[in-house]
């Protein structure tokens, strides 16, 4: 029995929508188990940008400082997404949260649940049983390091950058991940070509002698992003750098059929962050028909990483695969065999899910 504090962020959008279903999950989970858990609720994106001026307000840092683990919504709003020169921007709150936490691995476990084969454009025969957790570096890569223009605006640079220490401390966190899963590390780079990849490559190999019982495995990125598709079951763990990880995981997102079912936690040495991948969605914000699954998968997440709850998180991710077994579907998972009275809103499922926990 454990008492924690946990952050509700919603943000914008649908992430107000889903984060709701998700907490009243981990209200269910402390009410089965016999936890207590204490919430508190911050603004960040847009919503925090009207309310302050600010897409990351102090109020919102030093409450997330405060707490045990984030249940994180969305940002984004289609103001900014049509406007590129706005200064003060939603996803502003996202990039300096990240780096004011410390969140250097980003974590998207890909598994398909059974029931849901038929969502995907990869054939069913070569995804069923596929299960593979990523593990994206977050916090360095060409997104950080120097950019600008020379030659009167007509060349562009930017330049990536890792030093050992950032390698060596996710490539750490991906080996203790496949000790807990089926021992394989595939660590992803361009070492043929890219000098930050052979230095990736060089720390790798200077540790895993340190997890021997670890089968390791080197690939260039542009093998993985054909073998994810021709055979995503090949996969266990996966590491790598921030960019190879941003495009990789979104090619493997298609694995799993639908944005509105994949989950994300991102991790450092403090508090950690758990978030649904897809963003706000304003096309379908305020109709009630999100998909909460995704943000009740990053509950699950929540509960197993931050809290060491790894029977909760079962209970929940078990609930979920009893609730599409049942054949309840939102409406980004259904098909044109899922009968009417199946298709649900996001409250709806979200109480199917609570009371198969
Ligand atoms: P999106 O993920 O919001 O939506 C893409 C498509 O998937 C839309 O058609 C949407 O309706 C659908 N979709 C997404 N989540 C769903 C769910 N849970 N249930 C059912 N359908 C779902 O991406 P976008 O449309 O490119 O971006 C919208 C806004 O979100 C933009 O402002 C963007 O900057 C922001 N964004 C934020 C994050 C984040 O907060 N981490 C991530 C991506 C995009």
């Amino acid at each position: 029995m454990a008492t924690k504090h946990i952050l509700i962020v919603p943000g914008d959008g649908i992430g107000q929508e889903v984060t709701a279903v998700g907490k009243k999950v981990l209200d269910k989970i402390a009410a089965r188990f016999g936890h207590t858990f204490t919430y508190d609720e911050a603004l960040v994106g847009h919503a925090a940008i009207e309310a302050t001026g600010n897409p990351l307000p102090d109020e919102t840092l030093t409450k997330m400082r405060a707490s045990d683990a984030i249940l994180f919504g969305a940002v984004g709003h289609p103001k900014y997404d049509n406007d590129p020169s706005a200064k003060v921007r939603p996803e502003q709150g996202l990039l300096k949260m990240r780096k004011e936490l410390g969140l250097y691995a980003n974590l998207r476990p890909i598994k398909l649940f059974d029931e849901l084969l038929d969502a995907s454009s990869i054939k069913p025969e070569i995804l069923k049983g596929a299960d593979i957790l990523f593990f994206r570096e977050l916090t360095g890569d060409i997104y950080f390091g120097d950019k600008g223009r020379k030659n009167n605006g007509d060349t562009a640079f930017d330049i990536a950058e890792y030093s050992r220490f950032e390698v060596e401390r996710i490539a750490r966190k991906a080996f203790e991940a496949a000790r807990t899963r089926r021992k394989k590390l595939c660590s992803v780079d361009k070492a043929n070509v890219i000098e930050t990849s052979r230095l990736w490559r060089e720390v790798i190999q200077k540790i895993a002698p340190e997890y021997p019982d670890i089968e390791v495995e080197h690939q260039f990125v542009d093998a993985t992003a054909m073998l994810l598709i021709k055979d995503p079951r090949r996969f266990d763990v996966v590491v790598t750098a921030n960019l190879f990880g941003d495009i990789l995981t979104d090619e493997a997102s298609q694995i799993a059929g639908s944005m509105g079912m994949l989950a994300s936690a991102s991790i450092g040495d403090g508090t950690g962050v758990y978030e649904p991948i897809h963003g706000s969605a304003h096309d379908i914000t305020g109709k009630g028909v999100a998909n909460p699954l995704a943000s009740i998968l990053s509950a699950a997440l929540l509960l197993d990483i931050s809290f060491g709850m790894k029977a909760e998180s079962d209970a929940v991710i078990h609930a979920v695969d009893q609730v599409l077994k049942a054949g309840f579907r939102t409406r980004d998972i259904a098909n044109a065999q899922t009968p009417a009275d199946m298709i649900k809103g996001t409250d709806a499922i979200g109480e199917e899910v609570l009371n198969r926990i």
